[in-house]
């Protein structure tokens, strides 16, 4: 029996979400690139996770989870272990006071036009970021000087080790620019968020702001992940590249978006692989041209190979 036959029949046997073997996980993300997990799992409810942790020991494979899949490419090939999307019992909100908490599979600008309602304020900055309460969390998104770390009382997550849920208050967690100190055997499974009332008029205007900014500055009209590097201290990435690079380069279906530099766009005929090679092609002009070691903020899924010169050019 499999590694992943093992995993598929412990997850099978022991909980009410679904479970499939060798499913295309490349459509789950905004890139809509790559292919299948060994296993995919999307638990109904927290009460589903302890069986993810014997799943885990009993078949020794990796856990992706996956969010919203915004920030993420995955492999041509595949990830041969077990993905993890959160289901139904974690799309939860509750408004107290002036607090929000939320499941983690509760799209962040879900959350922030919610607050909107309530008239609290705090989290506008994040109404036109495309991701999950948990992916936010676990990258520390951010947009328009403020991240979703600051915002945060706690978070609840399940670990997978200990096969125990728990509560961390925000403050050990670590936060810094597009990151935490978030366990790795960590799934985020909801979160609290202290906000404060404020100006209902006000909120509404920040609101309209941040997704008009998003409509001028970001290429909306094809798939990408959003920021592929993180901006160097005291620099941004995209006017890097834009100088290094220009707009426009490319391999096979992926290019350089000319919209923002930052941000590498498929074509319907792009390959993960594709998009993978302009990353590394980028990579090393920076760092041969302006000496600069460009950061990736998306993350990679599964085993990635470049594409030949030659070949890109289809
Ligand atoms: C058009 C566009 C615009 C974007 N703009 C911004 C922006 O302004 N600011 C910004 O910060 N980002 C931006 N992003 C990137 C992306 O939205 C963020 O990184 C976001 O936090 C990813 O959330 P997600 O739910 O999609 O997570 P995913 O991409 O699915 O996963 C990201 C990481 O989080 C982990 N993860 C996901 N869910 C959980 C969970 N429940 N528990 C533990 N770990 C988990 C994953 O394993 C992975 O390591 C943009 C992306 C796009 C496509």
């Amino acid at each position: 029996m499999s590694a992943a036959d093992r995993a598929y029949d412990v997850l099978h046997a022991r909980t009410h979400g679904r479970v499939e073997r060798a499913l295309p996980i490349g459509p789950m993300t905004s890139y809509g690139l790559g292919g299948p997990a060994s296993v995919f799992f999307e638990p109904a409810t927290p009460e589903d996770l302890p069986a993810l942790s014997a799943a885990v020991a009993a078949s020794e494979l990796p856990l992706l989870m996956l969010g919203r899949g915004s920030n993420l490419l995955v492999s041509d090939r595949g990830f041969d272990g077990i993905a993890v999307r959160l289901g139904a019992g974690f799309r939860w909100t509750r408004v107290e006071g002036s607090a929000i908490a939320a499941g983690a599979a509760v799209p962040l600008p879900t959350l922030a036009v919610l607050s909107g309602r309530h008239a609290l304020t705090g989290i506008e900055f994040a109404i036109a970021i495309p991701a999950s309460v948990g992916g936010a969390v676990r990258m520390n998104a951010g947009a328009h000087g403020h991240e979703v770390g600051e915002a945060l009382a706690s978070v609840e997550v399940f670990r997978l080790e200990a096969a125990e849920a728990e509560t961390i208050p925000a403050a050990r967690l670590g936060f810094s620019y597009r990151s935490s100190d978030l366990p790795r055997d960590a799934i985020v499974t909801g979160a609290h968020f202290a906000l404060a009332a404020g100006d209902d008029a006000s909120i509404q205007e920040r609101l309209r702001e941040a997704r008009e900014w998003r409509r001028a500055n970001q290429p909306l009209n094809l798939p990408n992940a959003g920021s592929v590097f993180t901006n160097p201290p005291g620099d941004a990435a995209g006017r890097i590249i834009e100088r290094v690079c220009g707009k426009g380069m490319s391999v096979g279906g992926a290019r350089i978006s000319e919209v923002h530099a930052n941000f590498i766009v498929a074509a319907p005929d792009a390959s993960a692989d594709d998009v993978y090679t302009l990353i590394r092609r980028i990579q090393r002009r920076v760092k041969e041209e302006a000496g600069v070691e460009l950061v990736l903020e998306v993350r990679l899924v599964g085993q990635f190979e470049e594409v030949p010169d030659g070949a890109a050019a289809r």
